[in-house]
This record gives structure tokens, sequence and C-alpha cells, in this order.
């Protein structure tokens, strides 16, 4: 049997490997500036979030601990509403901690202003976050973002973390997915 490449179900790529790991080099170097003599909390949100961390977390050389989070949005379709449930919770106390959220993609920006919300009700010191992707065409609502990898058009995107029907999230850049996949 022939073997498929998961590759070839894209019909653009966006953003590549290469490009994902100079930008959080760029991004880890911001962080190691502002959070100089602070220990940060690096929280990310599963599942689309994991190699995001993975990446940003081994190119920080300060002191930081990571925590993770898991939740879901419901609403009418596949949309996000606004409307968020922890499926994990923290382990980590966010008392006077300074977090920084760490997320695959800013879309509506609802799941994260739910959460920013959430965790200053925790008594973080600061929160701050970081995301790798975000669409400004989509957002609903603002969300402040301090770090920001790239502004992408507002096309369905998979890859780096990021899953369609939880597969894709292996492939090492991030693109557009072809419609033969969805029929
Ligand atoms: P938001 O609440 O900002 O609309 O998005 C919440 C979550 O939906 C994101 O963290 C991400 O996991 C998922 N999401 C949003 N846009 C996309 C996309 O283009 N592709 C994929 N695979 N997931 C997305
Ligand atoms: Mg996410
Ligand atoms: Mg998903």
């Amino acid at each position: 049997m022939e073997q498929s490449d998961i590759s070839d179900d894209l019909t653009t790529i966006l953003v590549t490997e290469q490009e994902i790991r100079d930008k959080l080099a760029e991004l880890a170097r911001q962080i190691e500036t502002d959070y100089a003599g602070k220990d940060v909390l690096l929280v990310g949100v599963l599942k689309g979030a994991v190699m995001v961390m993975a990446d940003l977390a081994r190119e920080l050389r300060i002191p930081l601990s990571m925590d993770w989070m898991a939740v879901s949005s419901y609403g009418a379709g596949t949309k996000s509403s606004g409307v968020v449930q922890i499926r994990k919770d923290l382990d980590a106390d966010l008392t006077g901690r300074h977090v920084l959220i760490v997320e695959d993609i800013i879309d509506s920006g609802l799941t994260l202003s739910w959460l920013l919300e959430n965790f200053a009700s925790r008594g973080a010191a600061s929160i701050e976050v970081c995301a790798l992707l975000r669409k400004p065409e989509a957002a609903k609502v603002h969300v402040e973002c301090k770090y920001v990898g790239f502004d992408i058009p507002n096309d369905f995107v998979v890859g780096y973390g990021l899953d369609f029907d939880e597969k894709y999230r292996n492939l090492r850049d991030v693109g557009v997915l072809a419609p033969h996949v969805y029929a």
C-alpha cells in the first residue's frame, strides 16, 4: 500500500517550520528581557499549544515553570461561543504569580478573554499572552496579546499543534487544509 503524506492535504503553507523557529527565538528574547528577575509561569492551553509551549520553553533561558489547562467552548456549531468549561484545571496556585498564557491561535478571542478573566480572579501578579498565530479578521472581542507570532488570514489552518478532527497536529508547518479533506 502506498504511504500517504499528511502534507499532501494542504493547499497552502502559511508559516514554515523555519519561520516558526526564528519567530519563537525572537519572542523568547523579548520575554527574557520583560521577565528578567521574575519567576514566570507558562500556562499552555491544551491541546493546540503543545508544540509552541515545547519550543518556546526551550528557547527561553530564564527560570520558569510550566502548567497546563484544558478547556472546551460550547455553542452552536463548531465555532467558539465564549461559554467555556474547564476540562482540566491548573495544578498551580496563581496567587502572586507572573503568568504567561501560551496559545496556538487567537481566532474569535472568546476563549482567551474568558481565561484572562478567570486567571485575574485567582490573584495572579501579572497575566500576559503569547500566541503563535492570530486571525485579526475573526476577532469578536479584543484581547490584549503582548507576544504575537504571525497574523494570518481568516482561514482554517492546521499543523504545529493545530488539528482537524484531532489530526494534523504533527505537521511541522502551518497550512490551509485542502477542500478534499472535508469531503
Ligand atoms: P477562539 O476562542 O479564539 O475562537 O478559538 C479557540 C480555539 O479554537 C483556539 O485556541 C484553537 O484551538 C481553535 N481554533 C481557532 N481557529 C482555528 C483554526 O484555524 N484551526 C484550528 N485547527 N483550530 C482553531
Ligand atoms: Mg488553543
Ligand atoms: Mg481543535
